[in-house]
């Protein structure tokens, strides 16, 4: 939305009465709890028949009320009702994933971040040239089946909007492709061999103390590794070749492992990356806002002689990420940043409440 629209829907906004809302999913544990600790109220919304009783699991966690709709597009018609409740959307990767990217953007409500990001994220060949102008090192893209043999390894084939790797395949040439390639729109990319870092950023414009960027500072503030079914099993049966051969290898994420953390001397290049990343959001489309994160895998290369630790960025999420949810309390990072042990959904909250006390709220909203 433009920036005068959310303007004026703030200005009727009763600022103590502010709801935080988002899809019961993904991390919305984290983002109501967070959004409690921070004073604010809650809301969940949810399909009709949708699974509740979970949150009873975890008072902490429990909405204050939900909001029941038929359909998650049925948010576009229904909007003055969230209005009403002075409402402030925090959208995940299943919220913009739901309702479509193109519903997303159109709904009138504050949200948190800036939707422009949208354009340049959803759209994957957007997103790849974003990193490269930002100079960040990403996977090759192989474009013709027969270039599959250019790349010296194998490479991985993905099919345009597929949650969460789902039917991901690897190929080792042309008629391995053929054979396991279903007729969808899909890009083959470089398949990398190193160790992967799920890498979560928060950029503010509001705070003006710690990594400083042109605007604002950047955050490092955690890192997981997802686990993904079957491919991070397969080791077990890595020494039977024939059944290796039998099995075919799929990248659906199950879950995410937290207490990760990168040997201090990758620290530089971790935050040198995010830096550049923002800055270049910031010139293209008006900034990334947020918490965001880079998906990574390092190798070791030689260069010069020397052998270097290299970061690709496979893949970029411009909201919350799953992969903070091992975090609840904060990470490995977070005590170098703040005295609380806060989450991602804590720290989102805090933000807002920054932009709330010092009116600049329409900064970090879309
Ligand atoms: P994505 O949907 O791009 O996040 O990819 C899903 C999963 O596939 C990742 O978490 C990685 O395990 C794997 N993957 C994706 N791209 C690559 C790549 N270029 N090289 C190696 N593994 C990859």
């Amino acid at each position: 939305m433009k920036n005068n629209a959310i303007d004026e829907m703030l200005e009727g906004y009763n600022k103590n009465n502010i709801h935080i809302a988002t899809i019961c999913s993904h991390s919305s544990l984290q983002i109501f709890d967070g959004a409690k600790q921070e004073g604010f109220k809650t809301l969940g919304i949810r399909k009709e028949g949708s699974p509740v009783k979970f949150y009873e699991g975890f008072p902490l966690a429990k909405p204050d009320d939900y909001f029941v709709v038929k359909d998650y597009t049925d948010l576009l018609d229904r909007a003055d009702e969230l209005i009403e409740k002075n409402t402030i959307i925090i959208p995940h990767g299943s919220f913009v994933r739901y309702m479509g990217s193109e519903n997303f953007f159109k709904l009138k409500v504050p949200t948190f971040g800036n939707r422009e990001v949208l354009k340049w994220e959803s759209d994957r060949s957007k997103q790849r040239e974003w990193l490269n102008k930002a100079i960040v090192k990403t996977p090759s893209i192989i474009s013709k089946p027969e270039e599959i043999k250019n790349v010296n390894g194998p490479v991985i084939v993905k099919y345009h909007g597929a949650g969460g790797g789902t039917k991901y395949f690897i190929a080792l040439d042309k008629g391995d492709f053929e054979e396991k390639i279903e007729k969808k729109e899909h890009i083959i990319q470089e398949y990398i061999v190193g160790t992967r870092y799920y890498i979560h950023y928060f950029y503010s414009p509001l705070k003006n103390k710690g990594y400083k960027l042109s605007k604002g500072v950047l955050e490092l503030r955690s890192i997981d590794r997802r686990d993904e079914t079957n491919v991070d099993e397969l080791y077990k049966i890595a020494s039977i070749e024939k059944l290796r051969e039998t099995i075919p290898i799929t990248f659906t994420v199950t879950g995410n492992l937290g207490g990760i953390v990168l040997r201090e001397s990758l620290l530089p290049k971790a935050f040198e990356m995010g830096s550049r990343v923002v800055e270049k959001s910031l010139e293209l489309f008006g900034g990334m806002i947020g918490p965001f994160s880079l998906e990574t895998i390092v190798t070791e290369e030689e260069e010069n002689g020397n052998r270097e630790l290299k970061f690709y960025t496979f893949e970029l999420s411009a909201r919350i990420v799953a992969g903070t949810n091992p975090y609840p309390r904060g990470s490995p990072y977070t005590p170098y940043i703040e005295e609380e042990n806060m989450s991602m959904g804590r720290r989102i909250a805090r933000e807002i409440n920054v932009g709330l006390d010092s009116n600049r709220l329409h900064e970090i909203l879309s």
